[in-house]
Formats: structure tokens, C-alpha cells, sequence
């Protein structure tokens, strides 16, 4: 029984509240990307297994280890997203989207689906926000989707995050790169775990990522490839630098990264901090120029991130950021008896309609136990309808923070509500009625601050 009532390992369920909180964070990254001129893409949470192999690449961790592969009733291979920017380069091929003015920039929010070791920071599903530049090669835009980054943990007021950035060439300067990594690792080959044995001659750079403590001991000492950068390369990795000190974007350059995924070129870069335990990397993209091209298109150049939705939020609560609660249930209606429920949903229906979130008694409940409810709930304001009531038209709110009390009609409910909330909120904000004009809801805060 334990399977229908334990989630998967490495899953999380978020829960009311917590959904919230999210929901928060994805609005607040959704208007970023928009200042920057990111628009959103939804792709599907499967594609054919080839699309990944093709772009992550056969010899990385994600293919040859964590994906979530399956065959489905019409025998295709199908797997279920490692990583967001693949599902994107294909939509953009398969709407020929590079027919648009470029460059075209995407932003998404996805969950994706990996099959590791689940520990803090580390889950088999877990969610990603990401963008995607595609169609320039500019540095500029390599810098843009840092800054962008950059912004986003300004905005939640994130401190110590500190950015990392590379290069790791093209595949020009990166022959001479493979040949010395070649050689370095040749001599060590018996030492290196069995995945690296196997990689080593298809893709060595592949080795420097490898999480194996033997292999990353090995990998310390390994050629670096900013060292083997040509010419070109090599004054794109200073350009980007250039815009990010105009830009006022700290970093500092980490030869080590290379990055899990093979579809990447030239600058590489990640967002890592110490807060949050071993698995301190918050965001990590870079420029794959290759990739459009690997995947049948005509050569185009593109750069992007991927940021880990449960390692921004570890952040937050590390740093004890406050996140928005969820605005509090205005009015709770408690029909004295069943008889009222009628005039209660009635009531409460109309309120709704004008946008004010408003509860009754579905379960008829005795006033006492509907008034404990109501508290539970902490709503704002909760009103008793009884004979009384429905005979004289007129009832009374009752304000659940000071216990004041207000009479309503119950035939203009709606309008007579709003002025109790608006009084109420003005009462909180230490303002009186006159200083606020109701007619264009402008606040005029009469020089009180
Ligand atoms: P790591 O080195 O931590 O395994 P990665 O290089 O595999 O990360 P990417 O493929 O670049 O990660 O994914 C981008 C971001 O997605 C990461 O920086 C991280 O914030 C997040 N992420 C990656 N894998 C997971 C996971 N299994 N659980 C939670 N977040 C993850
Ligand atoms: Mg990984």
C-alpha cells in the first residue's frame, strides 16, 4: 500500500501555500525575461529519445545515465525532458521560427526529469526556468542572458551568488584541446571510473565533469581550454567580459567549468553559492552555436541558461526571504441554519463575481463550529445570517483582526461591503475616508507617508 501513498522518490508535491510562493517566483522571473525582451515557449514534457541524444549528447551523464527512457505502444523510443533547451531548438525547427526576424528570444518554465541520486537541491523531477537567445553570436547576448540572471536574484534580494564564466572554444580550437586532454589522460586511463574509460577517446572533456571523486582528483590537473582558445574565441570571451564590467556584473573566470551538456561553445557560465550545500549551482547556461545545425537546421548561433527552480527556492529560505502569503479570504458568511444557505450563496455568489473572495457553510455546521472554521481559514471579515437578518434586510460584519462591527444591507451588499473593506484597509494605513478619492481609487496620502 505504501506505493499509493508515497510519492516516487526524488518527486516533490507542493502543496497550498508553498504553490503560492511559486507561483510568485515564476510571475516575477516571467516579467523579467519580458523587460528583456523574452517571450514564452511551452513544449512538450516528452520527445523522441534521439532529440536528446542528438543535443545533451551519447557520451554525457544525462544521456548515458539519468534519462527517463521508455518505449510507448507504437514501439517509439520516448523520453521524458532532462534539460529545456532541446524541446525548444526543435520547436523553433519544426515551426521555422528562424523565418522570424532575429534574434528570437524564449523564456519557459518546465519540469524536467533525471534519474539521479536524490539529495538536497537534487531531485528526479525538478523545475527549471530558462531562456533561450537564438540567432546571434554577439557577445552582447551572451552578456544579456547573464545579466538577466543577475536580476533575478537582485530582485529577490539573493546575496553571495557569485558568477563563474568560461570559455570552451569552438570546435576549431577545441581539436588541440581534445589532443591535450587526450595525452594528459592516457598515462591515468586504468585510474578513471568505467564511464570515463569509455568516453575518453570519443570526448575527454566529458572527464572534467565527471562527479567521480577519483576522476574530478585527476581532473584538478588536467589542461585547461582557455589555453588552447583561437583567435576568435578568444576575443568573444573578452568582449562578454568587457559588457559585463560596463554592466557593473561581477565574476570571475573558472577554467574548470566545461558544463554537463555537449551542445555547448564558447562562453560558458554559472551561478553557484555557498549557502545551500554541494549542490550550490542555482543556474548554469552558456552559447551552444552548434547545436540548430546538429539537429538538421542551417547553422545558428544561440545562447541560453537553465536556473533550478528548488535551488532558488533553498536560496530564499536560507537567506530567510519573505515571499508574498496568499491574500486572505475577505468574508465568511454563516448561515444560522440550514434555511439560509440560499440567501448565503446568493450573497456570496455576487460578491465573487466583483472579485471579492468570499466562503460559506457547504457542510451545515452549527454557527459555533462554521465561526472556528472561519478562523482556521483566517479570513478577514464573517457576517452571521439568521430570521433577523433576512427580515430586516440588514446584517452585520464583523471584523476578525478588532472585533469592530459594521451593519450592511443585504440588497446592496456588494457596494456596502467594499466601503467596509476599503474603510478597514484605510483604518490600517492610518488614513481617514476623506483621503481617499474612491472615484478613481487614486490614494492621496494627504503628506502622511
Ligand atoms: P549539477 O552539476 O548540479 O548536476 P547540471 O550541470 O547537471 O547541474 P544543468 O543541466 O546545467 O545542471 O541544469 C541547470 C540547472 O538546473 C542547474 O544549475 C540546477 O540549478 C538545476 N538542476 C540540474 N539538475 C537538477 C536536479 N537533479 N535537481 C534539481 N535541480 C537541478
Ligand atoms: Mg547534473
Amino acid at each position: 500500500m505504501a506505493l499509493l501513498t508515497k510519492a516516487p522518490r526524488g518527486t516533490a508535491d507542493i502543496l497550498p501555500g508553498d504553490s503560492y510562493k511559486i507561483r510568485y517566483i515564476e510571475n516575477s522571473l516571467a516579467e523579467i525575461a519580458g523587460n528583456f525582451g523574452f517571450r514564452e515557449i511551452r513544449t512538450p514534457v516528452f520527445e523522441h529519445t534521439e532529440l536528446f541524444n542528438r543535443s545533451v549528447g551519447e557520451t554525457t551523464d544525462v544521456v548515458q545515465k539519468e534519462m527517463y527512457t521508455f518505449e510507448d505502444n507504437g514501439q517509439r523510443s520516448i523520453t521524458l525532458r532532462p534539460e529545456g533547451t532541446a524541446g525548444v531548438a526543435r520547436a523553433f525547427l519544426e515551426h521555422g521560427l528562424f523565418n522570424e526576424p532575429m534574434p528570437q528570444k524564449y523564456f519557459y518554465h518546465t519540469s524536467c526529469y533525471r534519474y539521479e541520486k536524490p539529495q538536497a537541491g537534487r531531485l528526479r523531477e525538478f523545475h527549471q526556468f530558462g531562456v533561450e537567445c537564438m540567432g546571434t553570436q554577439s557577445p552582447a547576448a551572451d552578456a544579456e542572458i547573464i545579466a538577466l540572471a543577475r536580476q533575478v536574484f537582485d530582485f529577490f534580494e539573493l546575496d553571495d551568488i557569485s558568477l563563474e564564466i568560461n570559455s570552451i572554444g569552438c570546435p576549431r580550437c577545441r581539436k588541440d584541446y581534445h589532443a591535450a586532454l587526450l595525452s594528459y589522460f592516457e598515462g591515468k586511463k586504468d585510474q578513471l571510473c568505467e564511464t570515463c574509460q569509455s568516453r575518453l577517446y570519443r570526448n575527454p572533456m566529458r572527464i572534467l565533469d565527471c562527479k567521480s571523486p577519483v576522476c574530478s582528483a585527476i581532473a584538478k590537473d588536467a589542461p585547461v581550454v582557455l589555453d588552447f582558445l583561437c583567435e576568435e574565441c578568444s576575443d568573444h570571451f573578452k568582449a562578454v567580459q568587457k559588457h559585463l564590467d560596463a554592466m557593473d556584473i561581477d565574476y570571475t573566470i573558472n577554467p574548470r567549468i566545461v558544463r554537463g551538456l555537449d551542445y555547448y561553445t564558447k562562453t560558458v557560465f554559472e551561478f553557484v553559492s555557498t549557502a545551500i550545500g554541494a549542490q550550490g549551482t542555482v543556474c548554469g547556461g552558456g552559447r551552444y552555436d552548434g547545436l540548430i545545425e546538429q539537429l538538421g537546421g542551417n547553422a545558428l548561433p544561440a545562447s541560453g541558461f537553465g536556473m533550478g527552480i528548488e535551488r532558488l527556492l533553498l536560496l530564499l529560505n536560507a537567506q530567510h526571504k519573505e515571499l508574498p502569503e496568499e491574500p486572505r479570504v475577505q468574508l465568511y458568511i454563516a448561515p444560522a441554519t440550514q434555511d439560509f444557505t440560499v440567501e448565503a450563496m446568493r450573497i456570496i455568489n455576487e460578491l465573487r463575481e466583483e472579485g471579492v473572495s468570499a466562503l460559506t457553510d457547504l457542510e451545515n455546521r452549527s454557527i459555533k463550529a462554521q465561526m472556528k472554521y472561519a478562523n482556521k481559514k483566517n479570513v478577514m471579515f464573517t457576517m452571521i445570517l439568521g430570521p433577523d437578518e433576512i427580515e430586516s434586510r440588514k446584517a452585520t460584519v464583523k471584523n476578525m483582526d478588532n472585533g469592530e462591527t459594521a451593519e450592511i444591507s443585504l440588497d446592496t451588499f456588494s457596494e456596502d461591503f467594499m466601503h467596509v473593506t476599503i474603510n478597514a484597509a484605510l483604518a490600517d494605513l492610518d488614513l481617514g475616508a476623506g483621503d481617499i478619492d474612491l472615484n478613481n481609487l487614486t490614494l492621496l496620502t494627504g503628506g502622511k507617508e
